[in-house]
């Protein structure tokens, strides 16, 4: 069509912070291994994160409304899958989910992809990236 560039990819991220807290420790460790493999985050009382999560969506620019996806549905998204059931809450015993996975952020990358992809449109997620960390950063990507 005139006037209409071929059809556009673009990506959309929005950035949402939470804080929680949890304690590593597998079953399959010594305490003395736990330890090593865990440092702080084996702390026996828990440990706390300020954790960044970064969620992207991928998808043709609707060329009538110029967007990806409407944010106010990312946000509402945001909302029901990482404020409500994370945030402020001990991850290991508020969330079901990780009562027997280890709440590593790996993991919580698979929890929050796994959640976040039932309720955007389809094929619409593609990264969820947590910083833990200034330093550590983890991203998953369905695979
Ligand atoms: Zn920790």
């Amino acid at each position: 069509m005139a006037g209409f560039p071929a059809e556009r990819i673009g990506y959309l991220t929005r950035e949402q912070s939470f804080s929680a807290c949890h304690r590593l420790h597998s079953v399959h460790l010594s305490d003395e291994e736990n330890k090593q493999v865990y440092g702080k985050c084996n702390n026996p009382n828990g440990h706390g994160h300020n954790y960044k999560v970064e969620v992207t969506v991928r998808g043709k620019i609707d060329p009538i409304t110029g967007m990806v996806m409407n944010l106010t549905e990312l946000k509402r998204c945001i909302e029901e899958v990482i404020i409500i059931p994370l945030d402020h809450k001990n991850l290991d015993k508020d969330v079901p989910y990780f009562a027997d996975v280890i709440s590593t952020t790996e993991n919580l990358a698979v929890y929050i992809w796994d959640n976040m992809v039932k309720m955007l449109p389809a094929n619409k997620l593609y990264e969820i990236r947590i910083h833990e960390t200034d330093k550590n950063i983890v991203m998953y990507r369905g695979e």
